[in-house]
């Protein structure tokens, strides 16, 4: 079933209600603030600081968008895993995140796109299901693995980068940022 992807988000500006005064752009969909600095008429002397970032690519602040941007990159590097020993529990992970990202963006894309190929390919041995690498030697299995993880991974992240300016208008996308950093994390 197709979602309604409501209406289009690209950069939300709101202006004061009395009409005078500079456009400002809306905050940050993921809530983002500046530490330490305060919105007009803070009296929290606990808060670290509530001054909302504004959303400067689509609904996300700067800082989000750095965040997604970096992940797109980087994630492929993850699931290869460091020094050749790929961390195939953590690949996995990875991978299944972000297809499920890719699957649910598909869906509610509001034109005819190419589907990444390596969407729907099937992966190599082993069968998917507990791996208990960490209790046996690493095996050329693994490594097959995890490099064609990788290369799966970096198609679909090529996709979420090339649909970037749309995922980035989209309500959810704090969320997607926030996933996709995590895991992007060292
Ligand atoms: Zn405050
Ligand atoms: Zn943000």
């Amino acid at each position: 079933m197709l979602h309604d992807p409501g209406p289009p988000h690209l950069y939300v500006v709101r202006s004061r209600p009395d009409g005078r005064g500079r456009p400002r752009l809306a905050p940050c969909a993921a809530g983002c603030v500046h530490p330490a600095h305060h919105r007009p008429g803070c009296a929290d002397p606990l808060c670290d600081g509530c001054l909302p970032r504004p959303a400067e690519h689509g609904v996300l602040c700067a800082g989000c968008h750095a965040r997604l941007a970096h992940a797109l990159r980087h994630l492929p590097a993850v699931v290869r895993g460091r020094a050749g020993r790929p961390d195939v529990p953590r690949a996995l992970d990875v991978y299944d995140v972000v297809a499920v990202w890719v699957r649910d963006a598909l869906e509610l894309y509001p034109a005819p796109t190419a589907r990444p190929a390596r969407l729907d390919a099937p992966l190599p041995a082993p069968a998917r299901g507990p791996v208990t690498w960490r209790h046996r030697p690493l095996g050329v299995d693994d490594l097959e693995l995890a490099g064609a993880l990788s290369d799966a991974v970096r198609d679909l992240c090529g996709w979420l980068d090339r649909h970037l300016p749309w995922l980035e208008a989209q309500p959810w996308s704090g969320r997607l940022a926030a996933e996709l950093g995590d895991l992007a994390a060292p």
